[in-house]
């Protein structure tokens, strides 16, 4: 199949609603906030200032009350609050591990959940992001993906998810004073969480530019990842339209077991995954593909697995992150032993490539990798259908 095949999502899809309402403010780009701010009575010539204006309280001071604005009019404001809301998704648990990893359910239109993960470490802090409710495709290791109902978030409720953890660590400057990226609980952003976000690129791609927006959250490109289990030709566009950091859920070294594993690799095997990863445009050492590895007992964790894996990622400055599968209720797979693990990761390390093993975080909240999946739609698939699925 050529790699610019169109991509269809052949499980049930919601489509997003268009209820008519205040317009939210959140989420749009500068130029659709202008726009938008036009189309409420804002003058022309006004319209660039105050979109600067109000795109500082929002994302710079996290003020979501139009009466704070205090350097708008107060009729201006009046207008805003009449016409626009600032709305964010609505947090509905949160669970603080014994590790520290917290863990928030939110809701958002439709009533669907999602959940967010904020990762503590000694040197950052890193958000866990959702880019859609479930996901489409049905990696049979993944409990997000197990989950029937399926839709796309947009923009704002992408960014609300930042904006939402950072009102939860305190995180907003006081007015006036800087916070520099290196002293910030909230560091780094990864795409991880539930969803294939090139499924959702256009609403992935402006909630990240507004999360890197110098006026605003500030994050710099390369304290963003996003993880695709490989839509080939967005690849491309990740690189231009984002820039920011990639990682690649790999999981395999054979096109049959990855068939298996990652079942978009029916779409796009490894070797035009592997190509498209080749000229990812912006690959350099210091900004090397990640390639996630789950280790999986007897399935793809063999010595030969491991030399494998170098022969295929040869010339592409790469780390690769191997992750103990965790284990959910039902879940047909097994994790590798600790020896396994690191038999395998000293392969890979022989060879001069860093390969962490993740640690494992929040098990005890279920926020790790992979078990992801809101509470009401927790009803699973059978055992035997997620065997069918993968082809057992
Ligand atoms: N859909 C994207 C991003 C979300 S998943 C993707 O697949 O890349 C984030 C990472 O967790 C992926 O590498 C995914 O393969 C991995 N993962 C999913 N389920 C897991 C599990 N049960 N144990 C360990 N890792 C898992
Ligand atoms: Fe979707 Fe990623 Fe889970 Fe696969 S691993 S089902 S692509 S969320």
């Amino acid at each position: 199949m050529p790699a610019t095949a169109p991509i269809t999502q052949d499980v049930m899809t919601i489509p997003r609603k268009t209820e008519p309402g205040p317009l939210n403010l959140i989420g749009l780009t500068r130029e659709q906030l202008r726009d938008a701010l036009i189309s409420i009575g804002t003058p022309e010539k006004q319209a660039k200032m105050r979109t600067g204006q109000i795109w500082q309280w929002i994302y710079q001071k996290g003020v979501r009350d139009f009466a704070l604005m205090s350097n708008l009019a107060k009729p201006y404001r009046e207008l805003l609050a009449e016409n626009c809301v600032l709305a964010v998704p609505e947090v509905v648990t949160r669970q603080v591990s014994e590790d520290g990893t917290r863990k928030y359910l939110v809701r958002i239109a439709g009533g669907h959940e999602v959940e967010i993960v904020y990762i503590p470490e000694t040197d950052r802090g890193t958000l866990c992001v959702s880019s859609q409710v479930g996901c489409t495709l049905t990696c049979p290791f993944c409990h997000t993906g197990t989950q029937k109902l399926v839709r796309n978030l947009t923009a704002a409720e992408i960014i609300g998810q930042v904006l939402v953890a950072r009102d939860d660590l305190g995180e907003w400057p006081e007015l006036g004073v800087p916070n520099p990226p290196e002293a910030r609980r909230l560091s780094n952003i990864v795409l991880m969480g539930m969803g294939e976000p090139l499924y959702n690129f256009d609403n992935v791609r402006d909630a990240m530019n507004i999360a890197m927006d110098p006026e605003g959250i500030s994050l710099s490109r390369r304290r963003i990842t996003l993880s695709t289990s490989g839509v080939v030709p967005e690849i491309a566009r990740t690189a231009e339209e984002i820039g920011c950091l990639l990682a690649v859920s790999f999981h395999a070294t054979t096109d049959e077991v990855r068939n298996k594993l990652v079942p978009i690799n029916k779409k796009y095997p490894l070797e035009v995954l592997l190509e498209a990863l080749r000229s990812y445009p912006k690959v350099s050492n210091s900004e090397r593909i990640t390639f996630e590895y789950v280790m999986l007992k007897d399935v793809n964790d063999s010595d030969e697995d491991a030399h494998r894996l170098l022969q295929l990622i040869k010339g592409i400055p790469a780390k690769i992150n191997l992750i103990p599968f965790n284990e959910w209720p039902g879940a047909p797979y097994k994790r590798s032993s600790n020896n396994r693990i690191h038999a395998f990761a000293d392969i890979i390390h022989d060879a001069g490539y860093s390969s962490p093993i993740r640690r494992p975080r929040g098990e005890d909240i279920m926020a790790a990798c992979g078990q992801l999946k809101s509470a009401t739609e927790r009803e699973r698939k059978s055992r035997k259908q997620i065997e069918a699925e993968a082809g057992m």
